[in-house]
């Protein structure tokens, strides 16, 4: 029943091959960027300046010259999934039967970098003044101000130049479908696919790299991904990935018509880092619009800071406390972490909270401190400029751009000179321990626990039969 391939053990002996650990270190600096990535895409969904930079530049264009942009981050792990064109034309064919009308073909368009709906509506033969008919077809009708390259767009028109009516998959679950009534208007409506879910379950042991074992293990790139997401709080899939560790998984798998069409979300996971076990669950508050993942303790996954604000290169001064400097013959300390960086790289907020400092101070150069709460407050130095939006006394999001890494004030060559202090003592931000984010109330502990049982419930039945695999 298990998945994990006996060969990964044959071989158990190479671990410690540098070259191998060097293919480690660089897939896993892949998996941190897209981890990164991921991270910032949450944060858009929540701050939403991407949208709102696209609703600003509809609002002040027309209709006609709404163009498709590059996709956004989130958008990479999409899979492409649509009614295949044979099986919309066989519907068509049917209708067109019925009302005793002739024939009529849909045509396929693909969004291309730069395209827009006049361009497209050009392609496909319409006259110009039916965009603007459509773009007043209803609220519905909004989900094309966000069209994306390789989106496919289904355009049914007459011989006229009229068209009759548009078919756009938004996502897995959803289409819009622009159709002219009796009345020969256009009018708009979003349409929901029936879609089941199954519950699948997978499991690796990583010999060489997490991406390998997935892979192995039949999981989808942004099935891991997301696996890397829920742990990467707690595990620096750069720096801590072992030869050895392993993990398994309870997801969905979503099916339109008996057809698998993409990975679902992942319910329960387990993944054992160097022999220590974390384990999370996915849980949706009553009140809350999406899931967020757990302990099975009900302790949220993710932390209230994030450890290092910047994707760094190396580390090239660590935390240390009077340190007698033999050539100066002085105590000297460094209250924070250098992360060494290429100037430019963006520096982050690492955690929700308040600029309280924005400017140049001494030998730090260009400095921001950010407050988070009462307790704890995050200092970011020798930045070569600071991002545009952020302003004195103004609120920063978790992940927010709030720099660039530079070399101002006092540093030898560009990187980021972190510091972070609890009750205004400093501590090292490589080991502080970092307090965790909204854990699930207690009133709904109850909830919590009845609803993720079931599923830790089968991840122990899976981890066991892991083991007895194992032995
Ligand atoms: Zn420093």
């Amino acid at each position: 029943m298990s998945l994990i391939n006996k060969d990964f053990r044959h071989n158990a002996e190479q671990a410690r091959h540098p070259a191998l650990r060097w293919l480690v270190f660089g897939l896993g600096s892949v998996v941190l960027g897209a981890v990164i990535a991921s991270t910032s895409a949450v944060y858009r969904k929540t701050e939403t300046p991407v949208s709102e930079a696209l609703l600003q530049q509809t609002k002040t264009s027309t209709s006609n010259s709404i163009a498709a942009r590059e996709p956004p981050q989130s958008r990479i792990a999409r899979q492409s999934f649509k009614l295949s064109l044979p099986e919309l034309q066989a519907q068509q064919q049917i209708l067109d039967e019925i009302n005793h009308s002739a024939p009529r073909q849909w045509q396929e368009f693909v969004v291309k970098s730069g395209d827009s709906l006049a361009r497209l509506f050009q392609r496909a033969g319409i006259r110009p003044q039916q965009l603007d008919e459509m773009m007043k077809s209803g609220d519905a009708v909004k989900k094309l101000r966000k069209i994306f390259p390789k989106d496919t767009i289904r355009i049914l028109s007459d011989d006229a130049g009229n068209l009759q009516a548009l078919r756009y998959e938004v996502n897995h679950q959803t289409y819009l479908l622009v159709e002219r009534d009796d009345q020969n208007r256009l009018s708009a409506a979003l349409h929901k696919y029936t879609i089941e879910t199954r519950q699948k379950y997978a499991q690796g042991v990583i010999d060489s790299s997490l991406f390998e074992a997935a892979y192995t293990a039949g999981i989808s790139d942004s099935t891991i991904m997301e696996l890397a997401g829920i742990f990467g709080w707690d595990i620096d899939f750069v720096l801590d990935i072992r030869k050895g560790d392993s993990f398994t998984l309870l997801y969905e798998e979503l099916y339109r018509n008996g057809e698998k069409i993409a990975d679902g979300n992942i319910l329960a996971a387990e993944f054992i880092n160097d022999k220590k076990v974390y384990r999370a669950v996915r849980y949706q508050k009553p009140d809350a619009k999406t899931a967020a993942y757990y302990s099975p303790e009900g302790n949220s996954m993710r932390k209230a800071f994030l450890r290092t604000p910047v994707n760094f290169t190396r580390i090239s001064s660590r935390f240390s406390t009077g340190r007698y400097h033999p050539i100066l013959h002085r105590l000297r300390s460094h209250k924070g972490v250098d992360y060494a960086a290429a100037r430019g790289t963006p520096v982050r907020a690492a955690g929700d909270g308040k600029i309280v400092y924005k400017g140049v101070k001494g030998g730090y150069g260009r400095v921001v401190i950010i407050q988070h709460g009462s307790k704890y407050s995050t200092l970011y130095a020798h930045l070569n400029s600071y991002d545009r939006h952020i302003r004195l006394g103004k609120k920063v999001k978790q992940g927010q751009n709030i720099g660039y890494v530079g070399s101002s004030g006092l540093a030898t060559g560009p990187h980021l000179h972190y510091e972070f202090r609890v009750n205004g003592v400093h501590r090292n931000p490589l080991t502080v321990p970092l307090p965790t984010a909204q854990p699930v109330d207690k009133q709904l502990l109850a909830d919590f626990m009845q609803k993720t049982r079931p599923m830790l419930a089968q991840l122990d039945l899976l981890t066991r039969t892991q083991l007895a695999f194992n032995q």
